[in-house]
């Protein structure tokens, strides 16, 4: 198949263009924000309280379904605020027991999820955006460009309604983890992913652990130390996949703004500010940066550290291949060597395009 041609979006032109008004996105608001709409004006302060838990507990979609609101505070939000929806487009089911629905938002853009079942482990992998605009040449979403950020209350919709389908199909079971890894940058589109998870782990709400939690980034330094000052406190991953920085302005362009030692400053920092795990993600690409010396460099740079290897998950979008299983193996070896703690991730779901790198979201 020919390679989709890479669009050249500038970093943030696509999602500055216009987009359709939208009226406040309910599921994106703490509670305090909600007791400040004016629907809420003179309604008594549980009211507010209420509405936080039709939404993050019973995961209700429409205000209809609020059913202990009296009418007339219903008919006052329904002119002031709007709640996400994602309709499943389909599902499919890999081999190894994940599933990954494509999703269609309001709008008719397109964004995919994907459960992954592992043990007693039930997590969801999430979009933040409707395709990237970092472009890293490796990985299909970035093919694309980026078409707009996702809101938090699209971001939230993609967790609840993926919990409720799996409590529904497998009774007695429930989501686990959340990682934020799926299409997009979720630190390009920072205050909606923090609204998000400020809301996932919200007590009154679905209060998941942080530690449940897991942000995805291939850049983005400041963004990190905000994450770090602001909170909640998640666990991060950190993408290199390159140990200099000329190989990896070629495999991931933001690392022209933002050079290795600046991420593994942030990391430091994120460590030290949180206590919160930090892990460094390394896609091995065959004949590209799965040397023996790379290896070493890899190891130098990051000796104590942790490091996901995660084998290329092959695409249409791309023609690069992931190494063999031998030198990922040797990869692995040489690295533990170098005193970094490293684990070898073999993605789940690769036979359905769901694995890490693979979502397109071709509907
Ligand atoms: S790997 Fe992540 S940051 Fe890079 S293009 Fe893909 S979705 Fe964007």
């Amino acid at each position: 198949m020919t390679p989709t041609p890479r669009r050249t979006t500038s970093d943030d032109a696509a999602a500055r263009r216009p987009q359709p008004v939208r009226r406040v996105d309910l599921l994106g608001l703490s509670a305090d924000e909600i007791a400040a709409l004016g629907a809420l004006d003179g309604a008594p302060r549980f009211r507010a309280a209420q509405v936080f838990r039709w939404l993050h507990r019973q995961r209700a979609r429409s205000l209809a379904a609020m059913s202990n609101l009296p009418l007339e505070l219903r008919s006052r939000l329904d002119g002031e605020v709007e709640i996400a929806v994602a309709d499943v487009l389909r599902e499919e089911r890999s081999e190894d027991g994940s599933t990954k629905a494509v999703l269609r938002l309001a709008d008719g853009r397109v964004v995919e999820s994907v459960l992954i079942r592992e043990k007693s482990k039930r997590t969801l992998c999430v979009s933040t955006q409707v395709g990237c605009a970092v472009g890293c040449v490796f990985c299909a979403t970035g093919a694309a460009g980026l078409g707009r950020h996702l809101t938090a209350g699209e971001i939230l919709r993609q967790v609840y309604d993926a919990e409720e389908r799996l409590e529904r199909e497998s009774p007695g079971e429930r989501l686990t983890n959340v990682v934020l890894m799926g299409m997009g940058e979720p630190l390009h589109n920072f205050e909606a992913t923090r609204r998000a998870l400020v809301n996932l782990t919200a007590r009154a709400g679905r209060g998941l652990s942080p530690r449940r939690l897991t942000v995805s980034t291939s850049g983005y330094p400041e963004r990190i130390g905000g994450l770090a000052r602001e909170g909640p406190h998640v666990r991060l991953a950190i993408s290199l996949t390159a140990a200099t920085d000329e190989l990896r302005t070629r495999l991931i362009p933001l690392n022209r703004r933002y050079p290795i030692a600046s991420l593994v400053e942030a990391g430091a920092y994120y460590e030290r500010t949180t206590r919160s795990r930090v892990t460094f993600e390394y896609v091995l690409l065959q004949g590209i940066n799965d040397s023996r010396d790379d290896a070493r460099r890899l190891g130098r740079l990051l000796r104590g550290r942790r490091v996901n290897l995660i084998p290329l998950n092959p695409h249409p979008y791309s023609t690069m291949k992931p190494p063999a299983d031998e030198t990922v193996e040797l990869f692995h070896r040489s690295l533990k060597e170098s005193g970094v703690i490293s684990t070898v991730r073999w993605s789940k779901g690769r036979d359905i395009q769901a694995a890490c790198g693979q979502l397109a979201a071709r509907s």
